[in-house]
This record gives C-alpha cells, structure tokens and sequence, in this order.
C-alpha cells in the first residue's frame, strides 16, 4: 500500500489509501451544497396536516425533523412505520403520529430560539451549556441522551429540574463519575 503522501488526478492527497483532506484545502476546492430541513415553527404545529382522504405524509414532507439537532431520517423511519401500520385505519394515522412523535417535535420547536438565540448566566446559551458539560458528567449524561434520542423533550425541563443537586456537586468536586450512564439508541 502506497503510504507516501501524494496526489490523485483530482487533486485530493493521498496518504495510506485513504482520501484525507484538510479544512483548508476542502474550502480552496471543494464545492459547497446546501439544502434546508424542514422543521416546522410551533405556529406551524398547530395546523400542519399530514394526512387526508387516500393520502398521507411520511418524513421531512410532513415537517418529522428535529429542529434542534437536524435529525430527521429516525422520524422518516418511524412514520413510515406508523403509516404501515395505520394502513387499514387512515383515521388513527395523523393522532398517532401526533402522539409518538408531533409533541415531542413541537416542544422542541418551542426550545429552539432559546436554544439557538437565547442567553443563560449572560453568555450564549449553547457556549453556556458546553461549558457547564465540561464540568458535569450529569449533564453531560442528560445532553447525550437528548442527542442520541433517550432523553425527550418533553421531559427534559424535569429531569434537569431533578438533577440540579447532581449537577451542582458535579461542579463544587469536579466528580467524573457518576449513576446518570449516557446511553445510545440502538
Ligand atoms: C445537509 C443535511 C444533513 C442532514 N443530516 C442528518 C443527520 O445527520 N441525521 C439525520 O437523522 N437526519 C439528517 N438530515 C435530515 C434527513 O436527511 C431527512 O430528515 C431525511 O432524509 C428525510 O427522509 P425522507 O424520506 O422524508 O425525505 P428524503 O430523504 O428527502 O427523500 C425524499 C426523496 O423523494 C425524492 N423526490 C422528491 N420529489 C420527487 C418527485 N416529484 N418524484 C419522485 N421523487 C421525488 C427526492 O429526490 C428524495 O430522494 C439532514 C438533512 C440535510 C439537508
């Protein structure tokens, strides 16, 4: 295998049969995309209408995408499934979509400005809460789970309610360990 770092006829480097580029030479050459996803406001929740006589909407076409992280294709899956299983019962489809996934969407649509515009302890509320996550494995447990699906929405205002004297001795000891275990969606 060919370990030297050369150059392929496109020009990318070449090191270990691998394509590796830096970000420096992604931005001189590379071409740039971009597409939107579609997360809807919480106006937008109120009346957003997924299904109706003979049809119905799965996925980004019926706004399923986390306005926070993005993610949209775990939705995509699961409203395909819903949308099997409801096949015989259109009426059920759009409720149980509402049930297993809408609400928890919509609160998230609620979380968004603060999320992305909002302030906490008067800084930036994301730089704010990356910085108290360095310092709380709690936290950093409870944010995992947000992000890997364990952890809703819904239920995030509580649990973060219940875990204040966890967090706090977090930050007075600076404890690495402790029960909250992060655990990914599989
Ligand atoms: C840049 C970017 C990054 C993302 N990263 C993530 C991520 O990391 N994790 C995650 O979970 N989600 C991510 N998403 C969101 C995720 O890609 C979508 O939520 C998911 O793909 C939605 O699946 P879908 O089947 O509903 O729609 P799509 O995947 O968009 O599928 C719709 C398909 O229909 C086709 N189509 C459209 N119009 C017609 C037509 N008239 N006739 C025939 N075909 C048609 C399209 O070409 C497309 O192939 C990302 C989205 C973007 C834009």
């Amino acid at each position: 295998m060919d370990s030297s770092p050369g150059l392929l006829p496109d020009g990318l480097p070449r090191r270990r049969g691998c394509y590796r580029i830096s970000w420096s030479d992604a931005l001189k050459q590379g071409e740039f995309y971009s597409a939107p996803v579609p997360c809807l406001s919480p106006a937008s929740w109120k009346d957003n209408q997924i299904a109706g006589k003979r049809w119905a909407l799965i996925g980004d076409a019926a706004g399923l995408a986390d306005p926070i992280t993005g993610e949209g294709i775990y939705f995509a899956f699961k409203s395909a499934e819903i949308v099997a299983d409801t096949i015989d019962r259109p009426e059920q489809y759009s409720t149980k979509i509402w049930l297993e996934i809408g609400r928890e969407l919509a609160r998230a649509a609620h979380m968004y400005k603060r999320f992305y515009r909002g302030r906490f302890f008067g800084g930036d509320f994301k730089k704010r809460t990356v910085q108290l996550s360095r310092r709380s494995t709690t936290l950093r447990a409870i944010l995992g789970n947000l992000i890997a699906g364990n952890q809703s929405y819904l239920e995030l205002k509580k649990k973060l309610f219940f875990s204040i004297p966890s967090i706090g001795i977090d930050l007075i000891t600076g404890r690495q360990e402790t029960k909250a275990g992060f655990s990914p969606r599989l």
